[in-house]
C-alpha cells in the first residue's frame, strides 16, 4: 500500500484527518466528519439527521517515541427519520465505551498474551485494570463458541486456582486439545452443566472419556454417555500412587529413629522422579533410604513396575500384567500399597480401556503449566469468566513463544 504521510495512519472511513500536534511524548490528531457522507442509523440503515456535535477523544496505538496518541474527534448526535431513534456516531474502530480504538485494544490484548497485566504499562500506557477490561472485551468478541460437535474424547480434570480450596472443572477435546467447558467447583453440578449444552448427537458423538478415578465426575458421565468408555488415564493414576507414596513416607518417618528420620526427610520428590531427572547426589540419599527403609523401597519397586502396564498395546497380556502387579502390591507387607492394589482391580475395565483408546495425556498435563504461568500474568483470579476466555485462548493457539 502506499502511504501518503503520517494521515494514511489515521484513516477513518467517514472522517477526515485537520490537525496532527507532535511531541515526542504526545500526539493529538484531530478528526472532523467528512460532511461529503450523509447519516446512517444504526438501527435501520435509514438517514439520519445530525442534532448536535460534541468533541471526543479516545486513545490510540503509540507512534514512534509518543506512547500516548489522543484521537479529538465529532461524535454526532442524531435522531433517525425513518425509525425516530436516537443515536451518537463514532468512527468505525473507535470503542466509545473504552475511549480507545480497537486497534489499540487488540495490541493491549496481544500483550496480554505474553505479558502479566500489571507490566503491560511498561509498553503502553495502561494500567493493569484498563488492561484487563480491554482484553476481556477483545476475547470475548474474538475468540469463537466452543466446537461442541464430532467431539469423540472428552478429557475433564479439575483444577485448584486458588491456594485455599478454590477449584474449577475442565472439560478438553482429547483430540484437538481445545478447552471446552470450565465451571467453577470440582461437584456434580459443576459437569452437568456442560451435559446439559450438548444435544443427543453431540453426546453420542463422544466414544471415550478421560478423568481422575476419585471425585464425583464418574456418576455424571456414567449418566449422561451411558455408551461412552470411561478411562482413568495414566496420569491421574501415576499421581494416586505418588500420593500412596507419600502416605507410607510419612507413615514411615512417624515410626524411624531420629536418625532414621533424617534419611527420611526431604526424600519427597526423590521418591517421585524419574532417574534420568536425578543429580548423582540425590540417587546417592534414595539409595541410602531404599537400603533403610524396606516399606519404601518396595514402593518405589513396584512404582516403576506400575508404569510398564502403559507400555502394553493388547488387552489380553495388559489384563494379566495388572492382575500380577496387584498380587505383588498384595504380598509387599504394606498396606497402603496392597489397598491401592486392590482398589485398582475394582475400576480394572476403567484402567485397561487406555488399550483402546490411547488418550494422550500430554495435552492435560501440558495445560496445567498453562494454567499456572496465566493465573500468575492475569495476577491472580479476577474472574472466572476471563480466565476461561484465557485458557481458552491457549487452547485454540497453541506454543506460544517461551
Ligand atoms: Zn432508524
Amino acid at each position: 500500500m502506499y502511504v501518503r504521510g503520517i494521515r494514511a495512519l489515521f484513516a477513518f472511513p467517514g472522517y477526515v484527518v485537520t490537525k496532527i500536534s507532535m511531541t515526542t511524548d504526545l500526539v493529538q490528531v484531530n478528526l472532523r466528519r467528512d460532511r461529503r457522507y450523509g447519516l446512517k442509523c444504526p438501527a435501520c440503515g435509514a438517514r439520519m439527521g445530525q442534532n448536535r456535535i460534541k468533541l471526543q477523544t479516545a486513545r490510540d496505538l503509540p507512534l514512534g517515541t509518543a506512547l500516548m496518541v489522543l484521537l479529538v474527534y465529532e461524535a454526532v448526535q442524531g435522531r433517525c427519520s425513518a425509525c425516530g431513534a436516537w443515536a451518537t456516531l463514532h468512527p468505525p474502530g473507535i470503542d466509545d465505551h473504552a475511549r480507545a480504538t480497537r486497534r489499540l485494544m487488540e495490541f493491549v490484548s496481544r500483550l496480554a498474551r505474553f505479558l502479566p497485566l500489571s507490566h503491560i504499562e511498561e509498553v503502553v500506557p495502561v494500567d493493569d485494570a484498563t488492561a484487563f477490561r480491554w482484553d476481556l472485551a477483545v476475547l470475548q468478541e474474538k475468540l469463537p463458541a466452543p466446537n461442541l460437535d464430532d467431539l469423540r474424547i472428552l478429557l475433564i480434570d479439575e483444577k485448584a486456582v486458588r491456594k485455599h480450596h478454590r477449584y474449577v472443572t475442565l472439560v478438553m477435546n482429547g483430540i484437538t486439545g481445545e478447552l471446552l467447558y470450565m465451571a467453577e467447583g470440582k461437584k456434580k453440578e459443576s459437569l452437568q452443566s456442560f451435559f446439559d449444552r450438548l444435544s443427543p448427537q453431540q453426546k453420542a458423538s463422544v466414544v471415550a472419556v478421560g478423568m481422575d478415578r476419585a471425585g464425583a465426575y464418574y456418576e455424571v458421565v456414567k449418566a449422561q454417555l451411558p455408551h461412552a468408555d470411561i478411562v482413568f488415564d495414566k496420569f491421574h493414576l501415576i499421581a494416586n500412587y505418588h500420593a500412596v507414596i507419600d502416605q507410607v513416607r510419612r507413615e514411615e518417618w512417624r515410626k524411624a529413629s531420629a536418625r532414621d528420620k533424617d534419611v527420611i526427610k526431604g526424600q519427597r520428590y526423590n521418591l517421585f522422579r524419574n532417574p534420568s531427572n536425578r543429580t548423582s547426589r540425590q540417587t546417592q540419599s534414595l539409595m541410602n533410604l531404599l537400603h533403610m527403609n524396606r516399606n519404601l523401597a518396595m514402593m518405589y519397586i513396584l512404582k516403576d513396575a506400575f508404569k510398564k502396564l502403559w507400555d502394553y498395546q493388547r488387552l489380553g497380556p495388559a489384563r494379566k500384567y495388572l492382575a500380577r502387579w496387584v498380587r505383588w502390591a498384595a504380598v509387599s507387607g504394606v498396606e497402603a500399597l496392597r489397598r491401592f492394589g486392590r482398589s485398582l482391580l475394582k475400576v480394572k475395565d476403567e484402567v485397561l480401556n487406555f488399550i483402546r483408546h490411547p488418550i494422550t495425556i500430554g495435552s492435560l498435563e501440558a495445560f496445567n503449566a498453562t494454567i499456572e504461568r496465566i493465573i500468575y500474568r492475569a495476577c491472580g483470579v479476577r474472574n472466572l469468566d476471563y480466565l476461561f476466555l484465557k485458557l481458552r485462548q491457549e487452547s485454540l493457539e497453541p506454543d506460544p513463544p517461551k
